[in-house]
This record gives C-alpha cells, sequence and structure tokens, in this order.
C-alpha cells in the first residue's frame, strides 16, 4: 500500500494545521492519517489512489455510505434555495415532525450541531427541570469532549494521552478542570446493584442518568437483561432524569433507535452522527413538559447555525430513504453486519486466536482478548490493543478502511461483494498476528 501523498499531506498540514488534523482521534491512524479524495457508496478512495472498502464511515455518520444519488439529490436542490437563513424555515417543522413521530421517547425536539453540543444541552435541561446538580455517567461510555463530562473513557482510543489511573473523574484533557467535573458520578455499568445503591443514597442530588443505550464506544456490550429497564424504574421512581444519549445507536439500531429496539422510552433522547447522513446536525428529543423549558425561556438553547437547511434537508432526505419498505434497510444492514461476524468468528477459530466479537444491528466490535465474554467495562480492558491496530493496519494495506480501535459500522451500500473481500483480507490479517 503506498501512502506517499498522505505522508507528504500530513507533514505539510501540520505546518498550518494544529497537530495535522482535524479532530484528535484521527492522528492515532497508522501508518499515517489517510487524506482522502473521494468515495462512492461503500468505497472511499485516499490522495495515493488506494480504494477501501469503508467501515469508519466518518465514525458513523455515513449511514447510506458515501455520495447517496438521492442524498445528494436533495442536499443540491436546497443549496440552490439557500446554504442558512438565520430564521426558520418549513424544513424544521417537516424534520421535527418527523421525530417525534419515530422517536418514542421525543414529544418536542430541538437542534444542534453536534453530538457533543446535544449532550450539553440535555444536561442543562436536566439540572433545571429537577433542580439538582450532580450526574451519573458510566465508565467507558462517551459523551463528548465538552469540559462537564469528558472523563473516564478508553485509553486506547485517545492515543494514551489520557490515562485514568484507577481514578474515575480525572480530566479527560490538559486545560480542563477536576471542578469542571465536580457534578460527575462515574458507575460501572452494567451493574445494577452498585446503580441502585447509589441512586437511592443520592436521589437528592442526582438530576440525571446518561447512559449509552448499547455500550458501544467500549465493545459494544449488550445492556444485561433487565438492566435498562431497572434504571428507567428507579429515576422515575427517585425525580431522576434519564437520558439515552443514542448519537451512535439512533437512526442505526432501527429508526426507533435503542429505545425503540428495546421498547424503553427515557426523558430525553440525545441524536447526532446518521440522524443527518454525514451533514452536521445533532437534536435533543423529549418529554413535553421537561422541552417545555426551552419554550419557557428557563433554559436558553443558542446556535447561529441551528437548524441549517441544508443539515436539515440532509437529515429529512436520510430519515425518509431508511424509513422506505418499512426500514428493510435495517434488516439488510444486519444482515451484512452478521455475515461479518460469523465470518470474523470463524478465521478466529481457523488461527487459534482468541477473542471476541460483540455485534449489535448494524455495528459490532472485534477484540482479542483471553475473555470468553466482553461483556463489562473491565473486561472490554483486556483487549489487546496494540495486537487490534497491528490488525487494523494490516486491513488497511488489503484495502478495508476499519477503525484503529472501535465498532465497525455497516452502511446501505455495502454489499456481498464486499463482505467476501473484506474476509479474505482478515483471514491474510489475522494469519500475520500469528506470526
Ligand atoms: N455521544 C456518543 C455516544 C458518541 O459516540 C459521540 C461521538 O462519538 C458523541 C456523543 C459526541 O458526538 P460529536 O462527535 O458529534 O460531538
Amino acid at each position: 500500500m503506498k501512502c506517499d501523498l498522505s505522508t507528504k499531506n500530513f507533514e505539510k498540514s501540520r505546518h498550518y494545521l494544529a497537530g495535522g488534523v482535524s479532530s484528535s482521534l484521527r492522528s492515532s491512524m497508522k501508518p499515517v492519517p489517510l487524506f482522502a479524495t473521494s468515495g462512492k457508496g461503500s468505497r472511499l478512495r485516499d490522495v495515493d489512489g488506494n480504494e477501501y472498502v469503508d467501515y469508519l464511515l466518518a465514525y458513523g455518520p455515513l449511514i447510506l455510505g458515501h455520495c447517496h444519488p438521492q442524498l445528494t439529490e436533495d442536499l443540491k436542490s436546497q443549496m440552490k434555495k439557500g446554504y442558512t437563513y438565520g430564521l426558520q424555515h418549513a424544513g424544521e417543522i417537516e424534520l421535527a415532525k418527523l421525530l417525534v413521530d419515530i422517536i418514542p421517547s421525543a414529544e418536542r425536539v430541538t437542534f444542534s450541531g453536534s453530538g457533543t453540543e446535544a449532550v450539553m444541552l440535555a444536561l442543562r435541561i436536566a439540572k433545571s427541570f429537577t433542580k439538582k446538580t450532580k450526574i451519573v455517567r458510566f465508565q467507558g461510555h462517551y459523551h463528548g469532549w465538552s469540559d462537564s463530562i469528558f472523563t473516564s473513557f478508553p485509553t486506547a482510543d485517545m492515543n494514551n494521552n489520557y490515562s485514568s489511573g484507577g481514578k474515575l473523574t480525572v480530566p479527560g484533557t490538559s486545560g480542563q478542570s477536576e471542578k469542571s467535573l465536580e457534578d460527575i458520578i462515574v458507575l460501572p455499568w452494567n451493574n445494577t446493584e452498585v446503580l441502585e445503591e447509589t441512586l437511592y443514597a443520592r436521589r437528592n442530588e442526582i438530576a440525571a442518568v446518561i447512559t449509552e443505550p448499547v455500550m458501544c464506544n467500549s465493545g459494544c456490550i449488550l445492556p444485561k437483561e433487565g438492566y435498562l429497564e431497572r434504571m428507567r424504574e428507579l429515576t422515575e421512581e427517585l425525580g431522576i432524569i434519564l437520558i439515552f444519549d443514542e448519537v451512535i445507536t439512533g437512526f442505526r439500531l432501527g429508526l426507533g433507535g435503542a429505545q425503540g429496539r428495546f421498547n424503553i422510552k427515557p426523558d430525553l433522547t440525545t441524536m447526532g452522527k446518521a440522524i443527518a447522513g454525514g451533514i452536521p446536525l445533532s437534536a435533543v428529543g423529549g418529554r413535553k413538559d421537561i422541552m417545555a423549558l426551552i419554550e419557557e425561556g428557563k433554559v436558553n438553547h443558542l446556535g447561529t447555525l441551528n437548524g441549517n437547511p441544508i443539515a436539515v434537508a440532509a437529515a429529512i432526505s436520510t430519515i425518509n430513504i431508511l424509513s422506505a419498505q418499512h426500514g428493510a434497510v435495517f434488516d439488510r444492514m444486519e444482515r451484512t453486519a452478521l455475515d461479518l461476524v460469523e465470518g470474523l468468528r470463524n478465521l478466529l477459530e481457523k488461527h487459534q486466536i482468541k477473542g471476541v466479537v460483540n455485534q449489535i444491528g448494524p455495528v459490532f466490535h472485534l477484540m482479542f482478548t483471553n475473555c470468553d465474554v466482553v461483556t463489562s467495562y473491565d473486561e472490554f480492558m483486556t483487549s489487546d490493543s496494540k495486537a487490534y491496530q497491528t490488525f487494523a493496519e494490516k486491513m488497511l494495506s488489503e484495502g478495508v478502511l476499519i477503525r484503529p480501535n472501535g465498532l465497525w459500522y455497516i452502511s446501505t451500500e455495502h454489499s456481498n461483494q464486499d463482505v467476501k473481500n473484506t474476509l479474505e483480507a482478515a483471514d491474510r490479517a489475522i494469519a500475520s498476528l500469528v506470526k
């Protein structure tokens, strides 16, 4: 695999762009952060002319793959009418109605630009509604990079810049004060007893529990049976707001996200990534009486580009495409994921490499670990991130783009041929780990 031009671009970039990349995570790509030129369907091309089957999918948003023809048309058509107004427009009503119709917990919604912002707003709303200040979050979950919540995120992904050293609420970055995390309580996930104990003991302080409904950011770990149900019961009983962070699971585990799939209604939901197919948009949805704080002017929600017509058109288009044929695309994406997962498990066995693949819908996580199952953050942390990085690098040289450590995302555009090519590449990549 040639990466001379990506290497040159990266060197040049560093003279002007701090760190040479626009998001810290991208610097962890080996052998070098790649420079893309174009994408089509499930394929992405880089400046050196390499073409990859893309399972990174821009860290999630590209649920329709690259340059989906309908989405591209809809974007062009909006572009001709204006790219931002600073006034309200009909698209916002249409998108808000779509979300209220398909997201079980959303009686009212509001828009912003990124998942980080959506989480910031949801936390603010929850604190205002309950007049309490503490937020319970879980080890290994990620809710964006704002100072108020950025902590307890797996080391491996952050290029080893951050190590919790066993202390759970240390800042995730230099420049973030310990004080900013004063209101955060970090608990292990999937542990009902600890949750019960903490919520009962600190009910008068805790405004909200925020959770990824599936621990997608650390091992794609599913909630244990009854765990989210108990979380819902407890929070309701104790006057604590339950926030589902569906930035990954939304529009991916089905149109209604994880809450639709598990049939559990949180009070507030944050959405982002796939919602607009790759154009920046996020949303917070929730109970009418809670979201009323915005209407009443008690909670301020600002943003120059909120409800931007391009992003809104992208979201309407994406959701309509995903809704076609009663959501049949979700079944197809899940089938593709299952084929890959089965193939990867067979390869682990064939090469006698210990590993676990956790999957739900069109996302999965492959880990090299001696554990038989990965159902907790501690088990996830036993996985060999160095070996995985070597595997990812080898896959790249074979024309398959995966995250250096993390989820594999499936789009509507991945084909059986992609699966076949990927498993052939994985066969060689796993074999190379044995030597
Ligand atoms: N919440 C979850 C669950 C995420 O995975 C992410 C990003 O990966 C975020 C929030 C933050 O979203 P963004 O990167 O759009 O700010």
